[in-house]
């Protein structure tokens, strides 16, 4: 007998198909036990502090600044000299080149700032690793592209920076949200202050020392941690002359009111409820794959995340079948496993959010589907779940949950699919499944919402727009209208 025929038949086939770990190594990441503010090309020392924590394993990682609104004033300062002193008058060609070198850094430096987004933020790291880094890098590559042409791509306005731009983001794509705001920003000539999400602060103060390598001038981009008061402090501050805010509509709006009538320029990208509507003529287990990654990317937190799946009632049981035993196949777990699907939710505060919007759903009489997973004892954690039998006016298909929670709704027309997805106070994105290229545009010209997407989802790309319509925003980022925001024009 030959070594490979003996070797055959003592190893029968496994019957259990479980994955090995298979964790990134965390060494990458070299975290300082503090850090400052970053003003002026400097580390300021903060006169109050708060400790970030990994939301996969509680375990405290650093401690960071909690920005005061004498911090801001100091960065806003800052913003502004390095505005006046050069940046805004630099030509644009030089202007590139920075943003050039901060692209190529983080290409260079990708794997570090992708174990250090899963550690802080708790999303797995094939997400992290294959979307947010390689995002964040595009987006910086795209702008430097933009940064001495804006003659073209505004032709006859005479295009001008804006000024200091306040920047407030969100905790669910830390790193790629700081890239949406800081590439447009800087290739249109203007200067920074940003304020991170108090959960996940960490990538944004390594992006500072890309900012140091790239030998950026001193006071071009401020980043200034802290909480809620951090960011009111910076909206409210007299010397920012534009406003771009990622986040909450609660939040939003009420910045929208408080700049009423300052003159300060301002873009909103707020929350969503997205429709993703799947007909019975579609490619049924691609669409499966794509209402998958539609709400579960990302722990669900994601502002134009499927939350709402409308599905034709002709294939209504086949789909909620395969999509039942799909979810099975999901793995819950460490953010830092190579094979983890579904991560941690961000923070406690989420959390608890998300079970009382869970709550909510079975009181008011839907079914809850959540597959068998054994959560981690440790840190924040809820399983991938699917309500049926949901109705319209239920809490659980109005609200942005903005976790892992999908609500089953059906219809039988398009006219009718378009009535029930244009149904909600929120505009900001939607899916369309059907073989029928007709009707994709059909559908796409009569639903409500800043992007449609046909036979996928959740997919983006630094040359197209996004933002919301209604209560899900307004002003667009990405592509040449995310050029607008940061530029005034002298007609
Ligand atoms: P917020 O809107 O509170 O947070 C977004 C950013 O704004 C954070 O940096 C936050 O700081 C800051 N902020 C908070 N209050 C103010 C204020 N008064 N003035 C200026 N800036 C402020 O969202 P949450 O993190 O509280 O999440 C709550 C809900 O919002 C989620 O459950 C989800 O539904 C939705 N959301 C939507 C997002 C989207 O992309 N559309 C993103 C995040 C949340 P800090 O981190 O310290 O609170």
């Amino acid at each position: 007998m030959t070594e490979i025929q003996r070797k055959h038949d003592r190893a029968p086939v496994p019957k259990d198909w479980t994955y090995e770990p298979a964790p990134e190594s965390r060494d990458v990441v070299k975290l300082r036990e503090r850090y400052g503010l970053f003003i002026g090309g400097q580390w300021i020392e903060p006169s109050e502090s708060y400790e970030t924590i990994s939301p996969s394993s509680e375990e405290v990682l650093a401690i960071v600044g909690q920005g005061t609104a004498k911090d801001v004033d100091t960065a806003v300062a800052a913003a502004r000299a390095a505005f006046e002193n050069g940046w805004s008058s630099l030509p644009g060609s030089e202007r590139a080149k920075y943003l050039f070198r901060i692209a190529r850094i983080l290409q260079e430096r990708s794997r570090e700032f992708a174990v250090l987004e899963s550690l802080n933020g708790g999303k797995p790291i094939k997400e992290s690793r294959d979307v947010d880094l390689p995002l964040a890098a595009a987006h910086f590559f795209y702008y430097a592209g933009w940064a001495d042409k804006l003659e073209y791509a505004f032709p006859n306005r005479r295009p001008r920076p804006v000024g200091v731009a306040g920047q407030i983001i969100p905790w669910n794509f830390p790193l790629l949200m700081l890239s949406w705001k800081i590439a447009p920003a800087l290739a249109c000539g203007n200067t920074v202050v940003l304020k991170p999400a108090e959960t996940t602060p960490l990538t944004a103060l390594l992006f500072c020392d890309v900012l140091r390598q790239a030998e950026l001038p001193p006071g071009v981009v401020n980043i200034v941690t802290g909480d809620g008061r951090t960011g009111a402090a910076l909206v409210e501050h007299p010397g920012v002359d534009k406003i771009a805010f990622t986040g909450s509509t609660d939040v939003g709006k009420a910045i929208q009111r408080q700049l009423a009538g300052t003159g300060k320029k301002l873009t909103l990208e707020l929350g969503g409820k997205a429709a993703n509507i799947v007909f019975d003529d579609c490619a049924l287990d691609q669409a499966v794959e794509g209402i998958v990654n539609g709400i579960y990317f990302n722990q669900g937190h994601v502002c134009c995340a499927g939350s709402r799946l409308f599905a034709q009632e002709s294939i209504y049981e086949p789909l909620v079948e395969k999509l039942k035993k799909r979810l099975e196949t999901l793995r819950v777990g460490d953010p830092l496993d190579k094979n983890t699907d579904v991560g941690a939710i961000n923070s406690r505060m989420q959390l608890d959010r998300i079970k009382e919007l869970v709550a909510a759903g079975q009181e008011e009489g839907a079914e809850i589907y959540q597959p068998p997973c054994v959560l981690p004892e440790k840190g924040y954690w809820f399983a991938p779940t699917v309500f049926t039998n949901v109705a319209q006016s239920y809490r659980i298909a109005q609200e942005e949950i903005f976790g892992p929670v999908l609500s089953v709704l059906t219809f039988r027309t398009p006219e009718e699919a378009v009535e029930k997805a244009n149904n909600t106070p929120y505009g900001l994105s939607a899916g369309v499944w059907t073989e029928k290229g007709s009707r994709i545009l059909w559908m796409a010209n009569k639903l409500r919402a800043g992007v449609v997407w046909a036979n996928t989802f959740n997919r983006f790309d630094p040359t197209s727009p996004f933002g919301g319509y209604k209560e899900s925003g307004f002003g667009r980022e990405g592509g040449l209208h995310g050029l607008e925001p940061y530029l005034r024009f002298e007609e």
